[in-house]
């Protein structure tokens, strides 16, 4: 966050809080998620009438695996419907801890897992056990919607940093040591990213890893949740397992969601250093006592089961990036890097700002481009400002290529109608 936008949001917290007599500051302080607003936009035009080619969708959408649900049931029929540990089943324990001793070669003993109903909930309780008012948080534009919002939540103050589509959407390690300083205590890390899909190089996150070793008081987030969704060769790396003597300052999450289908199960996890952990735990006991015991029974069944699920899923992401890709670069105008992971494309229409809808109206940002694609084209995306980057947008490729390929062409049609900029 810039100081001008620092004052902006300190400016509107303040007029706020004046004329708010019900909600904490706290409160007063976030936004609806962006993506939320966009769906229930989707919603009501769908409701209209109106046959929407919706790409803004945050989820898969294959259905969880069978094996999966035939764990539930089962967990169901055996009575599995009580109160688990705060920490979550040592069987869910075990699942994860094996995965993270495969993917990355760390141990991670019991009391260093923490499970929650969902990635999102345990990012918001680590900020929560960690952040006092002042405590700054990095979080590299373009970013997950939630990170600022949640930082807010918990009395703390986000340094966006822009990261350029140059660098690949990237933090660099000279604009990571700019931003640190005696209030940092988090720097946000998501890879495989949304919205972008880029991820880092093992090189890459050890330049990293360096600065961060000069600032022992900064921890990292790392928010792994599509890392199975990976289409480079090998697998993503993480700054967990790059730099060893950094270890116990970072905080891994991850969940089921993404990669088995499993959004609405809500279980994530996280893992870190013992006292961290701990901390989440004293949270979790007072704000939900565990997650689900029968989303643990299935979300145990998803880690330790047959994995070929996940490789068919990724096959089918992998056509459909390509598909999306080309179809986006092909578009004058527009212009999209391939991500690595994940299922979304962030395309560049900075092309088209200056230009003239048929009705006249001038686009002058992503967001006017994103309402042209849904009003002349009945095309869903979510702006790329809503991720702190303007001059792109979102499109989610977890949709049918026929809907991508039919989306495309008329966001080609929607391109072709603008007229030239005006010539200045
Ligand atoms: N991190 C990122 C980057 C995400 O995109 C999402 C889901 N939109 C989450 C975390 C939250 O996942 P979960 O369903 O496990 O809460």
């Amino acid at each position: 966050m810039t100081a001008a936008d620092k004052t902006t949001t300190d400016k509107t917290t303040t007029d706020k809080a004046t004329t708010d007599k019900t909600t904490a500051r706290r409160v007063q302080r976030i936004k609806p998620s962006p993506s939320t607003a966009a769906a229930q936009r989707v919603r009501e035009l769908k409701a209209q009438g109106l046959g929407i080619l919706d790409l803004t969708v945050g989820e898969p959408d294959f259905d969880t695996p069978d094996h999966v649900k035939a764990a539930a049931i089962e967990a169901i029929r055996q009575g599995d419907t009580k109160y688990t540990p705060v920490n979550g089943t040592p069987q869910l324990r075990a699942a994860i801890a094996q995965k993270l001793q495969h993917r990355h070669g760390l141990h991670y003993p019991a009391d260093r897992i923490a499970v929650g109903g969902g990635a999102k909930q345990v990012i918001f309780l680590a900020l929560m056990a960690t952040l006092d008012a002042g405590h700054e948080v990095v979080i590299p534009a373009p970013y997950w919607v939630s990170y600022p919002d949640m930082v807010l939540a918990n009395d703390g103050t986000p340094v966006i940093v822009t990261c350029p589509e140059a660098d690949g959407f990237k933090l660099t390690p000279q604009r990571l040591e700019s931003v640190i300083n005696d209030r940092t205590r988090w720097v946000v890390l998501n890879a495989p990213g949304n919205p972008t899909g880029a991820a880092y190089t093992v090189g890459e996150l050890a330049a990293l890893a360096e600065v961060l070793l000069a600032h022992p008081h900064v921890q990292v987030l790392t928010d792994e949740i599509y890392d199975e969704i990976w289409y480079e060769p090998g697998q993503v790396p993480s700054i967990a397992g790059v730099e060893p003597r950094l270890t116990d300052r970072v905080f891994l999450t991850n969940g089921v969601s993404k990669t088995y289908a499993m959004t609405g199960w809500r279980i994530g996890y996280g893992v870190g250093s013992a006292e961290l952990v701990s901390a989440v735990n004293a949270l979790q006991s007072q704000i939900s006592s565990c997650p689900s015991s029968i989303s643990q029974a299935a979300a145990t069944a998803a880690l330790t089961g047959d994995q070929t699920f996940v490789r068919n899923c990724v096959a089918v992401y992998r056509g459909r990036r390509d598909l999306t890709v080309k179809l986006v670069n092909d578009i004058p105008g527009l212009s999209c890097t391939p991500p690595s992971g994940g299922f979304y494309a962030f395309v560049n229409c900075s092309g088209v700002h200056g230009k003239r809808t048929p009705a006249g109206e001038e686009i002058r940002s992503d967001e006017d481009f994103a309402r042209y694609l849904l009003e002349s084209q009945q095309v869903a995306v979510i702006h790329g400002a809503a991720y702190g980057s303007p001059g792109y947008f979102r499109v989610s490729f977890a949709t049918s290529t026929d809907v991508l390929t039919e989306a495309c062409e008329r966001i080609g049609r929607a391109c072709a109608a603008l007229s030239p900029a005006d010539p200045s």
